[in-house]
């Protein structure tokens, strides 16, 4: 068969996207690859089709069991004969596995870095044709990057080894200090280089100051997205929990997620996520890791990531199939605070010294004014124009600011008046006038400046405080306490003057979507095609998405195809799925009215 049949019959796409043929070819051709393209760009194509088109088997070294498992279980769907070796696996099953690598019915094995360690892996390595080996996740061999995995720095001995096979590197994001380094470590020699652009048009993008806890425009943001799958990150165990279970008084199917729960309930809580069970997730930054779910339509952050590499990674996890999604990010200037007081706790050594400036450029990003997409491809070394219509920057006009120095000298005045000895909650308390028993035990309703901040609501006034801190006219002591610094001194002299963006003191209303991508699918008929594709998931205990994405099953709701040849012209439809699921499908638009 030829690449193009390959990719009808097995993956059920039309044509390749841009920079996948040049990689196909080029692995065709023995050379060694670094590819650099963003999640959802359609990596795993580059090295799943041509592996088909030659002798042998393919090693692909990732990260993540989770990953593989499910690369594994797409694979196989698709008729392809994939396997992992993993650490979970028992005996037998690795029995099997190697036998069948043996007798060459294997086409892609998926293996864990630290099993190249492992000599018994490594003489039967030597024993099979390995066509070539694939380095997914590269930017884990680089300590430049964020994910630096000390099993990584183990792949030299892949070129070693084997020094006459290619290795293909991918990777969703590297600076080009981080590429370097990927090619030096693998000791790829002059290998190829392919850089897809980082822009992904799909995600609306957008950054806000948060207000007071950030619920209510989390519950704005949400509008939009009733029965949406989505993730919230959030910092801590904690607030995982409370936001799981807001959410749940609200109405919305979420639970939370975190490293401290028992295992088993967090497989299930991913389980049910993938398999569209439960709808929104709340967790740390542990979930979503190796996630291959393409229909998540939001990412949002209650607060600010340490980097914009885990940013970018963690809004990327939206939107994988294409279709339109959203992502909010809350961040204050007490985050910055406490992300900095985490990397104060750091060991000593290079990554500590790259983690403040890191989390500088992101919270420079998270303050800018500039295109969002356009200053994420810029810290990743890439050049786009302004996105115009994808986030809250280029729709948003200018936004006006407002002169807040009476303000902020109220709310200094009142932080020196009890003895810079509060945090900023009970201060406010103060200048709002509060009757709270623990005010009044320590006579702080006799003070001047008590009841002087009616004006402003207690969120108003957080975001006030946070825009002082923001400033450097206050910093956070122990306990939370706030302490004015010399800015803040001049400022309550009225030596210096204060401003604040206008729309920081209301909720902004969510951005106007643009328009849906596939806003002319028919809903009626994609909730039934949805019901199907949950019943033959659950009897075949795959996830949905691995029958059909949302995307196959909104073109199918609009083409209702009513036999093989025209279910063959769906987005994402190929000779197997067809084999495997088509007929059943087909039953369902059959039996459903005739439109009109
Ligand atoms: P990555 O590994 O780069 O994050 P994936 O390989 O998971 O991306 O691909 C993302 C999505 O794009 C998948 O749903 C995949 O089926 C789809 N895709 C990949 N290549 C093509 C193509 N040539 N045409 C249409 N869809 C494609
Ligand atoms: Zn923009």
């Amino acid at each position: 068969m030829e690449k193009l049949e390959i990719l009808q019959h097995y993956f059920g796409h039309k044509g390749f996207r841009p920079l996948q043929e040049e990689v196909v070819d080029a692995i065709l051709e023995g050379e060694d690859i670094l590819m650099i393209l963003p999640t959802g760009g359609g990596k795993s194509l580059c090295y799943q089709l041509p592996t088909l088109l030659m002798e042998g088997v393919t090693v692909v070294v990732s990260p993540l069991l989770a990953l593989m498992h499910d690369q594994v279980v797409a694979l196989k769907a698709n008729g392809i004969e994939a396997a992992m070796l993993s650490s979970m696996q028992s005996l037998e099953e690795s029995q099997e596995t190697e036998s069948l690598l043996r007798q060459g019915e294997i086409k892609l094995l998926y293996v864990a870095p630290e099993r190249l360690s492992n000599g018994y892996f490594l003489a039967l390595l030597h024993d099979l044709n390995v066509n070539f080996f694939v380095v997914d996740e590269a930017h884990c061999v680089s300590e430049w990057g964020h994910e630096f995995r000390e099993d990584y720095r183990k792949l030299s001995l892949l070129k070693e080894q084997f020094p006459a096979t290619s290795i293909a590197a991918f990777t969703a994001t590297a600076t080009h200090a981080v590429e370097q380094d990927i090619a030096s470590q693998l000791c790829l020699t002059s290998p190829r280089r392919v850089r897809g652009s980082l822009f992904r048009e799909n995600l609306m993008v957008s950054a806000q100051h948060r207000i007071k806890d950030g619920r209510a425009q989390l519950m704005e943001f949400l509008k939009a997205h009733e029965g949406d799958s989505g993730i919230i990150y959030t910092l801590s165990r904690k607030s995982t929990e409370a936001i799981a279970g807001y959410l749940r008084s609200r109405g919305i199917e979420a639970r939370a997620y975190h490293a401290g729960l028992p295992t088993q309930e967090k497989n299930r809580t991913f389980a049910d996520f993938v398999a569209d069970k439960v709808q929104v997730v709340v967790a740390t930054i542990a979930f979503g890791m190796g996630i291959d779910k393409s229909n998540i339509r939001f990412v949002a952050h209650m607060t600010l990531p340490k980097t914009l590499e885990n940013f970018y990674q963690e809004i990327g996890r939206a939107g994988r199939d294409g279709l339109e999604a959203e992502t909010l990010l809350l961040f204050s200037a007490a985050d910055i605070v406490q992300q900095k007081s985490f990397i104060h706790d750091l060991p000593e050594g290079p990554y500590k010294e790259h983690a403040y400036g890191k989390l500088e450029q992101m919270v420079r990003f998270a303050n800018s004014e500039a295109c969002r997409h356009q200053s994420i491809a810029s810290y990743f070394d890439d050049t786009i124009e302004a996105c115009g219509a994808h986030c809250d920057n280029c729709l948003a006009p200018q936004s006006s600011k407002i002169d807040i120095t009476e303000a902020a000298r109220k709310l200094l005045s009142a932080i020196y008046r009890t003895q810079q000895r509060f945090g900023l909650h009970y201060v406010i308390d103060v200048l709002r006038g509060s009757r709270e028993q623990r005010v009044l035990e320590n006579g702080h309703e006799t003070l001047s400046v008590y009841g002087i901040g009616a004006e402003y609501s207690k969120a108003q006034w957080l975001t006030i405080g946070d825009r002082l801190l923001e400033l450097g006219a206050v910093h956070i002591g122990e306990f939370k306490v706030y302490h004015l610094t010399a800015l803040g001194t001049e400022i309550l002299k009225g030596k210096e003057t204060v401003d604040l963006k206008e729309i920081r003191l209301s909720i902004r209303k969510a951005v106007k979507k643009k328009e849906d991508f596939s806003a002319d699918y028919n809903s009626d008929i994609f909730e039934k095609l949805r019901d199907l594709r949950r019943e033959v998931a659950a009897e075949k205990g795959v996830p949905p998405y691995i029958i059909f994405s949302d995307k196959t099953l909104k073109d199918m709701s609009v083409k209702r195809p009513e036999n093989r040849e025209q279910m063959l012209e769906v987005h994402g439809i190929g000779e197997v799925k067809y084999e495997r699921y088509g007929e059943q499908f087909l039953t369902l638009l059959y039996t459903l009215e005739a439109p009109g």
